[in-house]
């Protein structure tokens, strides 16, 4: 299977795009239609179409990429975050590339009294 689909918007961003942070074999960029303060996409490089797919990686792979998120949201700023991924069409899943979004409010965690607010309602 070819590591980039010619008709996939991720695979041409994850070569040639603006990135947040990136690592070996990942990149983060920041979403282009943002659903929290902070909102970014954590993707791998490699054309794996979504979550359904996980068991592609390796398991080095799978380790780096969650540490990955994990790094990229505290060099954010955040330390309460949401970390989704959306898988399949129905589910809300619009580009087939897998992603993780990394949603929060860096000023969230001073707020205690603030309701904490569904993914589904963003
Ligand atoms: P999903 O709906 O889970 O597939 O998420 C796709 C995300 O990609 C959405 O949140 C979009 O706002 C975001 N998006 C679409 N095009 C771009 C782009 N060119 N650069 C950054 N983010 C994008
Ligand atoms: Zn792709």
């Amino acid at each position: 299977m070819p590591s980039q689909r010619e008709d996939c918007l991720f695979c041409d961003i994850v070569h040639e795009g603006t990135y947040v942070a990136k690592t070996k074999g990942f990149v983060a960029i920041n979403d282009i239609n943002p659903k929290a303060q902070t909102h970014i996409l954590i993707i791998p490089e490699r054309h794996v179409e979504s979550f359904r797919e996980i068991g592609e990686f390796h398991a080095w792979e799978l380790k780096r990429m969650m540490e990955f998120i994990a790094e990229t949201a505290r060099d954010a700023g955040l330390t309460d975050y949401q970390v989704q991924t959306n898988v399949g069409r129905s589910a809300g899943q619009t580009i087939h590339h897998l992603h993780w979004h990394v949603l929060g409010d860096v000023a969230s965690h001073l707020d205690v009294s603030r309701p904490l607010t569904a993914v589904s309602e963003l």
